[in-house]
């Protein structure tokens, strides 16, 4: 199994924002997090990086604990995530956006990471020179997966990739996270439906207000309330 967690609660200002969230990943599936705006999607990524405490609960990570490690602990177990906003950083090329991640975590083999990014998006290597105030929205998010992927090769995290792109765009989105199956990575899509993801991933589970309403674990629906044959 790759992500396991289980019991975990997150506050925030003292109010429970997640409730005994159960999910688990196994390595290299695809899992989709579904859920309205406020649900709780993004505060799960950001306890899963480290960026918010846990409560209580525990998330593992290929068996080791990581509530009481530190992001960049976390980061060198090469998990990673793609904010929700952009947050490139405009006057640098796009070749050093995608770079700064291997330089603020001391990856010495950024280049090489940076060449695999570019083989499964030639296009943003041939804008690599271009500032990144110089691209549109949908090239930026295409960068933005590229420079998650530079120190996340084992888990990543994709907080609402799709949103705000143009159908092309979310198309060859779509096209490169299915390719990361290939490579062998863990994902987690966290959208508000599953328009997108739903044709990517093994598994889907939806949390509602800071809860996981189903997922794999769920019991099924009692038979009073599934449709007759
Ligand atoms: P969205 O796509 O709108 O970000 P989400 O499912 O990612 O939705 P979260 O951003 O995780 O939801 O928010 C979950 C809940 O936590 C919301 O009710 C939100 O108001 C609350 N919340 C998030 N961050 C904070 C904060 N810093 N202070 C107080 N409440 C917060």
């Amino acid at each position: 199994m790759s992500l396991e967690i289980a019991n975990l609660n997150v506050s925030i200002d003292r109010i429970a924002i997640l409730r005994d969230i159960d999910l688990t990943i196994p390595t290299g599936q695809m899992a989709g997090l579904i859920g309205h705006n406020g649900a709780g999607k993004t505060t799960l990524i950001r306890a899963i990086m480290g960026l918010l405490p846990a409560t209580s609960g525990s998330i593992r990570f290929k068996g080791e604990e990581l509530t009481q490690l530190a992001p960049h602990r976390r980061a060198k177990l090469q998990i990673s995530y793609m904010p929700e906003d952009r947050r490139l950083i405009p006057e640098l090329t796009v070749t050093e956006n995608l770079l700064m991640p291997a330089w603020a975590n001391h990856i010495s083999d950024g280049e090489k990471r940076l060449a695999w990014v570019y083989s499964l998006m030639p296009e943003i290597a041939d804008f690599g020179e271009r500032k990144a105030l110089q691209l549109s929205g949908g090239q930026q998010k295409l960068v933005a997966l590229g420079r998650a992927l530079i120190p996340g090769r084992e888990l990543i995290l994709l907080d609402e990739p799709f949103e705000g792109v143009a159908p092309v765009l979310a198309q060859r989105l779509t096209s490169v996270i299915g390719d990361l199956r290939g490579e062998g990575l863990t994902v987690l899509i966290a959208e508000s439906d599953d328009s997108h993801s739903a044709g990517l991933v093994d598994q889907t589970w939806r949390i509602e207000r800071g809860a996981v309403a189903f997922g794999r674990k769920a019991p099924a629906a009692p038979a009073s309330h599934q449709h007759p044959a």
